[in-house]
């Protein structure tokens, strides 16, 4: 009997596969960095070749050090860095030019040119998205042009994909030219209510059907893995985009359910079921997952400095060596004594949408120190997060109970306390922090039938720590007030 599960996990900076239990055990995981490409300011991108020479090697290493047998990994799940954009030829696979990353901001223009052409809200309406050069659409659309593809396109010479359908294309058997819905909707292409590509949207863009892959569900048999990669045909069963993944993998499986990662910045989805909500403060609208073909939707928001935050007190500030001082310094002092950090160092996100505010530290007295700064930073990605909750609550109309945490920042438990206590709800941290990954392979042990139901899944999930909200309500209101008044003073800064 099969009984393990293998994830494959293709981040921006590094490519990563995670061996696990069917009980969601990490058995072991291996990681693999690639390089970084910034051919002018403002572009990202990286090498094809990278994506699936690291990917590849990642997942040998991972089994490698597991000492499983493929024979016994009974599927596999793919989750990957979301909007990241390739065109490949379909005979051969080679890639036109480099991929263009999720950061790269060289279609800032086209969108702009969206926008002012009246655009936004049918576009909102559609796919759920704020038109921006973050989304596939225009990225693709730049290739088109730039290499003067359009007719090689129309006569289904080329293929698009996200990275998801890159490495469908470049690891399994019989090429499928696949990706799923969750990827789909990042694209700007893709209609939330139709399920489908939509013709309206691939018009604006000029975009022909011929060379978009096939959406399929996040969960269900894509196809087997090349065998010259592990020595053996083992069953693909799942795609999710990062976000996604580690919702399912925090067994956000219900209504309501909520989760936020802690990383560079911070995101945080909310599973709105079986109906799309439109926001009307500023998140977006996009898919959990589709299962058996039936979607799931989510509200998505992100904090553009979470954890960035505390890599600009260690690289620029200099006033800590390593993130995790940060805790020592916070609960070494009660309080900040008043002090608040506003990082909106590039103007902040969701629900303020303001791009002229800009990084504010006030409230400083003779006697701050680093120690209030530090605890003032972290108590800055909780107060940013809280915003986020409460626009995602005003959305739904009700507030979440709880709130699932994971991400490299999520260890630090003050931080994660203070989180409870300005939400006033419990945060719960998971044992098995590589949420993302464990998502995957979840979906893919669905996939596979390894378990028979979506609840089933939820056993791969186990608690760590509950931190439970300790502060009194008054206190609660008393920061939240200073918070909103700071951000107050940070808003609309660098307005000429
Ligand atoms: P990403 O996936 O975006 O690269 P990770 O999930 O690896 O991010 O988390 C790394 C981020 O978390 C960094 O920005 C780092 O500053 C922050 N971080 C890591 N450990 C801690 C900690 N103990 N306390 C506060 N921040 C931390």
């Amino acid at each position: 009997m099969s009984k393990y599960l293998a994830a494959l996990d293709q981040g921006t900076t590094s490519s990563r596969a995670v061996i696990f239990t069917e009980t969601g055990e990490l058995i072991s995981s291996f990681n693999k960095e690639f390089p970084q490409h910034y051919p002018k300011p403002g572009w990202v991108e990286h090498d094809p070749h990278d994506i699936l020479d690291s990917q590849i090697s990642a997942l040998r290493e991972a089994v490698s050090l597991s000492g499983v047998n493929p024979a016994d990994i009974a599927a596999i799940g793919i989750t990957n860095q979301r909007e990241t954009t390739f065109l490949w030829n379909r005979n051969t696979g080679e890639c036109v030019g480099n991929a263009i990353v999720w950061q790269c901001r060289r279609t800032s223009q086209m969108v702009d040119q969206l926008v002012a052409d009246g655009c936004s809200d049918m576009i909102r309406e559609k796919t759920g998205l704020v038109p921006d050069a973050y989304f596939s659409g225009t990225k693709l659309k730049w290739l088109l042009d730039y290499y003067n593809l359009q007719e090689k396109a129309e006569n289904g010479e080329l293929c698009f994909g996200t990275v998801d359908s890159f490495l469908c294309w470049h690891m399994l058997e019989g090429r499928p030219h696949v990706t799923d819905a969750t990827n789909a909707c990042r694209t700007m292409l893709f209609n939330l209510h139709t399920q489908d590509w939509d013709d309206d949207l691939l018009k604006l863009l000029g975009i022909p059907r011929t060379c978009l892959p096939k959406v399929v569900d996040s969960s269900g048999l894509i196809g087997m893995l090349d065998p010259a990669i592990l020595g053996r045909a083992i069953p693909v069963t799942a795609i999710a985009g990062d976000q996604h993944a580690s919702l399912f993998g925090q067994a956000c499986l219900k209504k309501g359910d909520i989760k936020n990662t802690y990383g560079t910045g911070c995101f945080m989805l909310m599973n709105t079921g079986d109906k799309p909500v439109m926001s009307q403060n500023g998140l977006l609208t996009t898919m959990a997952w589709r299962i058996g073909g039936k979607p799931t939707y989510a509200l998505e928001g992100s904090v553009f400095m979470g954890g960035a935050t505390i890599q600009w007190l260690r690289d620029e500030l200099k006033i800590i060596d390593h993130a995790a001082e940060t805790e020592t310094l916070a609960t070494s002092i009660p309080g900040t004594g008043g002090v608040y950090l506003v990082p909106a160092f590039t103007g902040l996100g969701a629900p303020w949408w303001d791009m002229y505010s800009r990084g504010t530290l006030i409230g400083m007295t003779r006697g701050t120190g680093r120690a209030h700064i530090a605890r003032a930073a972290l108590e800055a990605i909780a107060y940013q997060s809280a915003d986020l909750m409460d626009a995602m609550a005003a959305d739904c109309g009700k507030r979440p109970e709880m709130l699932q945490v994971d991400g490299g920042a999520s260890a630090n438990s003050f931080l994660m306390q203070f989180q409870a206590d300005i939400t006033a709800i419990p945060v719960v941290r998971p044992r098995v922090l590589e949420t993302t990954a464990l998502g995957a392979a979840l979906l893919a042990g669905l996939g596979a039938g390894v378990y028979t139901s979506l609840e089933e899944t939820a056993k791969g999930w186990q608690k760590d720590l509950e931190f439970t909200p300790r502060m009194d309500e008054a206190t609660r209101k008393m920061n939240l007030r200073g918070w909103h008044k700071a951000v107050e003073r940070a808003k609309d800064w660098a307005r000429d």
